[in-house]
């Protein structure tokens, strides 16, 4: 998978959609990504010593597919491409303006 966590991403579809965040985590088993601020959902959460119950706000996972990474000089979501460097390390390139990000 592309995206890494703490990149900037745009959704591209769903309730969110052209809502950008920041990638909070990565599920690369299930393909699915964290955003914050995106994908909320309301969750019940029981009460517990130093916490008191109630309704929670926290963001779901939503399907990578959906998101787009944003690039720092397009200023919009983009395609990555990924390119190997001589000493083996990976870097990712905007495929719009050929930068890396
Ligand atoms: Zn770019």
């Amino acid at each position: 998978m592309k995206i890494k966590k703490n990149d900037k991403v745009i959704v591209l579809s769903g309730k969110d959609k052209g809502k950008q965040g920041e990638v909070r985590s990565v599920l690369s088993g299930k393909g699915k990504v964290v955003v914050s601020g995106i994908n909320m959902i309301s969750k019940c959460v029981k009460p517990t010593q130093d916490k008191k119950g109630g309704i929670e706000k926290m963001e779901a996972a939503l399907d990578a597919s959906n998101v787009a990474i944003v690039c720092a000089t397009c200023k919009k979501g983009v395609k990555i491409s990924s390119k190997a460097l001589e000493n083996g390390d990976k870097i990712r390139i905007c495929r719009t303006c050929k930068k890396q990000i």
